[in-house]
This record gives structure tokens, C-alpha cells and sequence, in this order.
């Protein structure tokens, strides 16, 4: 027999299907939700709805944005020759914390992991090249993360332009292993940066 209503029970089940929410933070929320005034109720469930409608990602660094080209990727004062490549766009938005990068960035959307079945098809890495191609580019920064998954990819890219004749560099590995970027500090970063060895 259920615990709940069916109407509890299907929004427990929506909010445990999100990352880091197991079920007793979901039940939390639930309730939470069910207390808040309806009003409230309906702006949350908007702005997630708007969100999902309006962001895109940018078509020149694949970034999520409102608009076609991000501020960065419009930005005439950022060096479009230096391109930074993260995983996903929480990574680049702790390196702009630092507010010390002044290239661009190109967001894969994930990391290689044959052991999930995700190949270089799976993220933007074929966005890449075709950018790499299409624009004057000096150097590219694999600021991948430093797991297996982060490793592989990182050397799959440097194994991709290679032939182009690019620089390409590494961030140095003074981010723990298998840390996520966006948890480490911006000095830990600004320092994996400087600290970037060519591959
Ligand atoms: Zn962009």
C-alpha cells in the first residue's frame, strides 16, 4: 500500500530523479513544496520551464546561453585565439570566477568513458575540430578533469590536433583526482593554469 497520495508519490519520484537528491531529500522537498504558497509554487515551476525553453547552447563555444553567440564569444577584449577546453559550463564558470583567463572556452558536454558507453561522438568534440579549423587558433588549454574519464579525453584531444600543428597544453595536475572543478578554489585553479605543461 502507498505511504502517500499518488499526486506526493509522483513528485517525490520526479525530484529523486535528480543528481544528488536520494529519497529522503526528495520527500524533504516535497513537503516543502507542498507547504510554500501556491504562488511561489507556480513561479518555480516557470522559471524551471523558461529555462528549459530559452537556454541554448552557444553556437560558437557550445556554452549554455540565452542567446546565439555567448558574451564571451562576443566579446571583441577576449582572445579568441586561446581556446580552453572544460567539460561542462559549471567548469567554465569557475574559471571565470577567477576572472584572470582572458581567452575563450569550448564546453564538451561530458567526458570519454568507454565504461558508460560515452565515446568522442557524444560530446562536442567534432565542434571542436570544425572550430579549430575554421578560425586562427594558437593554443588550445585541455582543462578537462583530472578522473580517468577527464584523463582520457585529454589525450584524446591532444591526439586530434596533434597533426594540426597547434599548441596544446595540459592544466597541471595539482587538482585532486577525480575532483570536480567547480568545487576546487580559484587558487588551486589560477595555479593549474599557469602551471599548464605543452602536450
Ligand atoms: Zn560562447
Amino acid at each position: 500500500m502507498e505511504v502517500y497520495s499518488s499526486h506526493i508519490s509522483r513528485l517525490i519520484g520526479s525530484l529523486s530523479s535528480l543528481p544528488g537528491v536520494g529519497n529522503k531529500t526528495a520527500q524533504r522537498l516535497a513537503f516543502h513544496i507542498l507547504d510554500m504558497p501556491e504562488e511561489d509554487v507556480r513561479k518555480l515551476s516557470e522559471s524551471i520551464i523558461d529555462a528549459k525553453l530559452n537556454v541554448r547552447y552557444c553556437k560558437e563555444c557550445y556554452t549554455l546561453t540565452d542567446e546565439e553567440v555567448c558574451p564571451i564569444c562576443r566579446n571583441p577584449q577576449r582572445d579568441h585565439r586561446v581556446i580552453m577546453v572544460v567539460e561542462n559550463s559549471r567548469d567554465l564558470a569557475a574559471y571565470e570566477k577567477t576572472g584572470r583567463f582572458e581567452g575563450v572556452y569550448h564546453v564538451l558536454h561530458g567526458a570519454i568513458s568507454p565504461m558508460l558507453g560515452i565515446g568522442p561522438g557524444d560530446i562536442k568534440l567534432k565542434e571542436l575540430m570544425t572550430r579549430i579549423s575554421e578560425t586562427d587558433v594558437e593554443e588550445v588549454i585541455i582543462a578537462t578533469n583530472s578522473s580517468l574519464e577527464g584523463e582520457t579525453t585529454a589525450m584524446y584531444i591532444a591526439k586530434l590536433l596533434k597533426p594540426v600543428g597547434i599548441k596544446v597544453s595540459r592544466i597541471a595536475s595539482g587538482v585532486p583526482v577525480g575532483g570536480d572543478l567547480e568545487y576546487i578554489d580559484e587558487v588551486t585553479l589560477l595555479r593549474a593554469l599557469e602551471g599548464r605543461t605543452e602536450l
